[in-house]
């Protein structure tokens, strides 16, 4: 699904420049759940918007879904992420005016879905994640838990093929975070390939493979033998 070799980044910022990615090699496959580690400043969210063609390597390559991802003209960029991908922030993204069905929604606006389909498609999707009652609460209505699972429902109301997370429990507390990763975990259940970005162990426990970045490299990559979801009860 995912085939990354020999990545490389810097970001120049006035004369300096900070190499942030020294060759990453990598490949996930088609229904995996991988956590991406690593302590702060180690080039995890670098590597995951590579991934999410949201920014793009110095050099190296990359596929996805057997297509090669090179340098893009910002239109076909952004066709691939809608025909590929799905995002989930840390915090949320969502738009405040607009109500949890509208957010769901939006991605298949921009794919030109019409109206009643975006509607029924979209009040599926909170279905799935447990929040059809809260359909036309404004995000402000509702709980951090509550917020992340309404952006999870709109990232995967557009069928990616690869749900990108970053930090996705970074703003929630130890139990509701449990809780969305239960949601990831069902996801991913059903087949969907998920990558993580986080910093917390006992989120990293609940996917099942944990790659770690340090110093640009990838110094560890295992598959996780003893899944703790429910370890909060
Ligand atoms: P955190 O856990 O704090 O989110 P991270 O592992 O996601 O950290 P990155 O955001 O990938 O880290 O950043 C890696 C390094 O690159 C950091 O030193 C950061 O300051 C630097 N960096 C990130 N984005 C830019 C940018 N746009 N311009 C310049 N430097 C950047
Ligand atoms: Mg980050």
């Amino acid at each position: 699904m995912i085939e990354i070799k020999d990545l490389h980044k810097s970001y120049k910022t006035g004369n300096s420049s900070l190499h942030v990615l020294k060759g990453i090699n990598f490949s996930v496959g088609e229904g995996e759940l991988v956590a991406i580690m690593g302590s702060s400043g180690s080039g995890k969210s670098t590597l995951l918007n590579i991934l999410g063609i949201l920014d793009e390597a110095d050099s190296g390559s990359y596929t996805l879904d057997n297509v090669p991802i090179k340098k893009l003209n910002e239109t076909i960029a952004s066709r691939y992420r809608n025909q590929f991908l799905g995002f989930v922030f840390q915090s949320f993204n969502l738009i405040n005016y607009k109500s949890a069905l509208d957010n769901v929604a939006m991605p298949l606006y921009y794919q030109g879905v019409k109206r009643k389909e975006r509607n029924e498609i979209a009040m599926s999707y909170l279905e799935k994640v447990g929040l059809a009652s809260h359909a036309h609460h404004l995000p402000n209505e509702m709980s951090g838990g509550q917020k992340q699972r309404v952006a999870i429902a709109r990232a995967m109301a557009s069928h990616p093929k690869v749900l990108l997370a970053d930090e996705p429990t970074g703003a929630l507390d130890t139990k509701t975070s449990y809780e969305v990763m239960e949601l990831i975990q069902g996801i991913n259940d059903e087949g969907k390939t998920i990558l993580i970005v986080t910093h917390e162990p006992d989120i990293a426990a609940m996917c099942k493979r944990n790659v770690v970045l340090k110093d640009g490299l990838i110094i560890d990559d295992v598959m996780v033998t003893q899944q703790r979801a429910n370890s909060y009860v």
